[in-house]
């Protein structure tokens, strides 16, 4: 898939403001497997996973994935043409938190046909980095 760093984050569709991508998830992308650029919430983590979603990053999925409920192996559905993401709520999840919870609407298209995916997802912080752990 072609894009851009300096297109607007993926994870930003939908906002008002939309910072490119090379100023939001792509520095978590590009460092997640030496932990040099960590994201710093719960929040920027739900983010930068949907960003990855869009981007077709299994790898990133699968590092950013607790250790206890990863797959062994992850597909994405290239039929699904991601739309933007809209986060609805989060608990906790700060700087300081080792907890987080996340709920998010991920729009998608599929055959021409809008849908939408509600989640309440939750996080853990390990070692400074957060994992995506489960759905509620
Ligand atoms: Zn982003």
């Amino acid at each position: 898939m072609e894009f851009h760093a300096s297109s607007p984050c993926p994870c930003r569709a939908l906002d008002a403001e939309k910072p490119a991508y090379s100023r939001c998830c792509q520095p978590f992308h590009e460092h997640r497997a030496s932990g040099e650029v960590l994201p710093d919430t719960a929040e920027q983590l739900m983010r930068s996973r949907y960003s990855a979603f869009v981007l077709g990053l299994a790898g990133y999925l699968l590092l950013s994935w607790h250790e206890t409920t990863r797959p062994a192996d992850l597909q994405l559905d290239g039929e699904l043409h991601w739309e933007g993401l809209q986060i609805v709520k989060t608990r906790s999840g700060g700087a300081q938190a080792v907890r987080g919870v996340v709920e998010f609407i991920a729009h998608y298209a599929q055959d021409g046909q809008r849908g939408s995916q509600h989640e309440v997802s939750t996080f853990v912080r390990e070692n400074g980095a957060w994992f995506y752990l489960d759905a509620l």
